[in-house]
């Protein structure tokens, strides 16, 4: 390709709204342009580099004996409605209505698509085990879009589905997924961890998040360093302080252990956790009774709380924001079951309203500002327990210490169990011809957030350094006198001899002057740069440069080709 025909703009200087590595880099190469908050279009260059990243997944995924589909992004409420997903969901659904009135929303996120799908198609256990999988845009509508591709509210996902006979097979089919993985990251050049993860909302299930790791990662991972234990920061808490006398894998060792009307400081010693290192959990009050405590990534940890204070066996985790903006609530609020919606809650309005409560959570997502109308709420207590950081005890191996890392969660492998199959009556027959329910799996990945993860990860101050194998092209090759015909001749021979042997070159043939086609070469980092100037040529030479190493060598012209390869 040469760039004469390429649409590649570069900028010298830093977009004022970019203030992450990869979100300034990809607008300086041309990669991305917004269209509107959240939603790009992938340029050339930045296409050529997804495609690479889908080749790498679906050559994976096939090997995984995985088929490929396509679904529509448009889906029907009623699916949804099946579910139970169409009120729960929130504000990151974008619901919509068609010219009949019909309630529609534009796919987050494919389970209920692919349950109706298996329990139309699906009749016997001979059917199973399937995995199902696209790659596909999604739209989420993120309450803040930000970092470019690493958090759109339309993306790249590829997503994966299995349905299996019983939780013994689809342990197998996660397993598959969580090595086929490995494999894929490996194969983009990352480095990267995969990690035990806390489920959410969701409850109850088992699930891996991969990160890649990167300075600017919004998550944080802690990582054994004697064992293989590594798991997302909310996760390791609870590994790291199983309750006294309490297997950690008991179904619910907080409500055994804590009778009500316990005060923090029992809480936190029931847990086993001392004050220091803290973690923010936020409790609401109405009088003097604590009537809900903000989630902030800590769930377990909120549990234990209104347990301790309230005696409620059954907690309520509101996630939609329809019904915290109706209550007053912030995001993930969690209460008793039988909380009276007429009393008041009252929040401090300091304390809500700032950012600081909430980057003293987790996740950076649970973002109270402007979501929680804070008239009506105060005040509240600000409870500070002990969670893991780095240097802590490693629970599973009992004598190596965590350490901390910065993550950018790129994948996640997720044991569904049958929470959609039950609730949609996908079935099978069995052996004996009896209906059972299947059992799931799913399986994201962020493609586009791969993407811009790999440049957080390999960049210096002068751009971008891609990882071979996912990088838009192989070899930089700049013409240094566009004028020079013999130059201009030498370009095109080694031009076609690397395209000969497979090579992707993108060919400098800009009246720029070397100067800046230096640059423009080391800010769009593809892994090879070759120099051909009429002073070396003189001599038969012409420059190689490796940008990864800045490496330089002037190799004979005749000899160019191998010498790149
Ligand atoms: P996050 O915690 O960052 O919000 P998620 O857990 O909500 O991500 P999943 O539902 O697990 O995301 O989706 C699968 C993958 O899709 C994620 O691992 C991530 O790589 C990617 N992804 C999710 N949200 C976005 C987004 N807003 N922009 C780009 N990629 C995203
Ligand atoms: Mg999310
Ligand atoms: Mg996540
Ligand atoms: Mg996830």
């Amino acid at each position: 390709m040469r760039r004469s025909r390429f649409l590649i703009n570069t900028l010298k200087e830093t977009p004022k709204e970019a203030v992450v590595v990869s979100h300034v880099l990809m607008m300086r190469t041309c990669m991305i342009k917004q269209l509107a908050s959240g939603i790009y279009t992938l340029m050339p260059l930045a296409l050529r580099s997804v495609r690479k990243i889908e080749t790498i997944i679906r050559e994976e995924l096939d090997r995984a004996e995985c088929q490929e589909l396509s679904m529509p992004m448009v889906q029907p409420a009623e699916l949804w409605r099946e579910s139970g997903r169409w009120q729960a969901y929130g504000k990151e659904l974008l619901r919509f209505k068609d010219r009949k009135e019909n309630g529609y929303c534009l796919g987050p996120t494919h389970e209920e698509v692919i349950t109706d799908i298996a329990r139309r198609e699906i009749r016997s256990y001979k059917d199973l085990p399937v995995n199902l999988y696209q790659i596909q845009n999604k739209f989420r509508d993120e309450i803040r879009p930000r970092f470019g591709l690493m958090r759109g509210r339309e993306f790249l996902m590829k997503d994966a589905y299995s349905f299996d006979v019983d939780e013994e097979a689809s342990s197998v089919s996660y397993q598959a997924m969580y090595d086929a993985y490995k494999r894929i990251f490996t194969r983009c050049g990352l480095n990267f961890k995969p990690v035990e993860a806390d489920s959410g909302a969701i409850g109850g299930s088992y699930t891996h998040e991969f990160h890649v790791l990167a300075g600017s990662g919004e998550d944080e991972i802690l990582s054994c360093n004697n064992c293989d234990y590594a798991a997302n920061v909310e996760r390791a808490e609870l590994a790291a302080m199983p309750p006294a006398g309490v297997p950690a894998d008991a179904a619910d060792p907080v409500e055994v252990h804590t009778p009500a009307k316990k005060t923090i400081e029992d809480v936190a010693a029931f847990l086993e956790v001392a004050p220091e290192t803290c973690v923010k959990t936020l409790v609401f009050r109405a009088g003097d009774d604590i009537v809900g405590a903000s989630l902030m990534g800590h769930r377990e940890l909120n549990e234990a709380v209104l347990r301790g204070r309230l005696d409620v066996a059954e907690l309520e985790l509101v996630t939609d924001t329809a019904t915290f903006e109706k209550h007053g609530l912030c995001p993930g609020f969690m209460g008793p079951i039988n909380w009276p919606k007429d009393v008041p809650l009252y929040v401090d309005e300091e304390v809500m309203g700032r950012e600081t409560v909430v980057t003293a959570g987790n996740k950076r997502d649970y973002h109270l500002t402007g979501v929680v109308p804070a008239r009506d709420i105060k005040p509240t207590e600000v409870l500070t327990l002990r969670s893991a950081r780095a240097g802590d005890g490693c629970p599973r191996c009992g004598e190596g210490v965590y350490a901390s890392y910065r993550g950018i969660e790129v994948g996640q492998v997720f044991k569904l169990g049958t929470r959609y199959s039950q609730a949609m009556n996908a079935t099978y027959l069995d052996a004996d011809g009896k209906e059972q329910v299947m059992v799931m799996g799913c399986y994201g990945i962020g493609v586009t957030r791969t993407m811009a993860a790999a440049i957080e990860q390999n960049h210096d101050k002068d751009g971008i350094i891609w990882p071979v194998q996912i990088a838009p092209f192989h070899v930089a090759l700049l013409n240094l006198d566009v004028k020079d015909d013999e130059v201009n001749e030498a370009c095109e021979a080694v031009f076609k001899g690397l395209r000969a042997a497979g090579a992707e070159v993108l060919i400098d043939d800009s009246p720029l002057r070397p100067g800046p086609k230096f640059k423009d070469a080391d800010l769009i980092g593809l892994p090879i740069q070759v120099k051909v100037g009429s002073r070396s040529l003189k001599q038969g030479n012409i420059e190689v440069k490796v940008r990864k190493t800045g490496e330089r060598r002037t190799v004979p012209l005749a000899g160019a080709v191998d010498e790149v390869l």
